[in-house]
């Protein structure tokens, strides 16, 4: 397929391109808050929102912090994510006044990756990609849900045909409680919401940049491109996914060896 990658990105680009409300939107926003204030009730201070600050997140920690619900909100600071990324981060805070709690890998071990596989090490295998994946994101991820009973993702069906298989509610790995309250919602929703309620988000998404994770594995997509066609884009298993959500991967050897060390805990 020849890459048409619209070159114009104005900001707001994304907003104008994407929001496009569909019939049941009013009840999806009720639906989703209800799941969010379901989940809070059933273990008060016990959930977090683990949060790649997407489009999709972006809502889920508006309708958060908008409700006050005793929902803490966690990020994944991998060391190689963007700059509006990071930005994004900060802008987040000062905009609804909350606290992001920033989890980071372990330093010796993602110096010692790179130093024995090199900084490029993503792109040699699938192997090494995972390796990378479970050091940077499944192991710190392990550590902020540690103690906690449940977490709140932005995943949606729509995004993947290894998300099609997603639930509202489901059980991760350990049996810990996981909802994704998004799950139905259509792209054209989550950007009418963002538009409706001024939800702070990615400039990245304006450079057609659908999905954001980290720099040197994401990349724009072409027009009509799938919406995580942009992710690891060189490997050609399809499996568009790092392990937070498909337990296939997760349970992957690498991620194993990662998730069991025994580190301490950072904020
Ligand atoms: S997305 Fe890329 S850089 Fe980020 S953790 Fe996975 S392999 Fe490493």
């Amino acid at each position: 397929m020849k890459r048409t990658i619209p070159i114009d990105s104005p900001a707001g680009a994304a907003v104008a391109a994407h929001a496009k409300p569909s019939p049941g939107f009013d009840q999806q926003v009720i639906a989703a808050l209800a799941t969010l204030r379901a989940a809070a009730a059933e273990f008060p201070d016990g959930i977090v929102q683990a949060t790649s600050l997407g489009a999709e997140d972006m809502v889920i920690t508006d309708l958060i912090a908008r409700h006050e619900l005793p929902i803490a909100i966690g990020m994944l600071d991998t060391g190689q994510l963007h700059d509006e990324t990071v930005a994004l981060v900060e802008r987040t805070q000062r905009h609804y006044g909350l606290r992001i709690e920033i989890w980071r890998p372990d330093a010796a071990a993602a110096r010692n990756f790179v130093a024995t596989h090199g900084a490029d090490a993503m792109r040699q295998s699938v192997e090494l990609r995972h390796a990378c994946c479970a050091l940077r994101k499944l192991e710190p991820l392990a550590r902020m849900l540690e103690g906690r009973q449940g977490w709140v993702t932005g995943v949606r069906r729509e995004q993947s045909q290894q998300r099609k298989q997603a639930s509202l509610h489901e059980r991760d790995l350990q049996g810990r409680a996981k909802w994704n309250p998004l799950i139905d919602w259509t792209l054209g929703n989550v950007w009418h919401y963002i538009r409706l309620h001024g939800v702070p988000y990615n400039p990245l998404h304006d450079r057609h940049f659908p999905s954001i994770g980290c720099s040197p594995c994401t990349r724009a997509v072409a027009v009509g491109e799938d919406f995580r066609a942009g992710r690891w884009w060189w490997e050609n298993d399809g499996v568009k996914e790092c392990g937070l959500h498909v337990e296939r991967l997760a349970r992957s050897p690498e991620a194993k060896e990662f998730q069991q060390r025994d580190i301490g805990k950072q904020p």
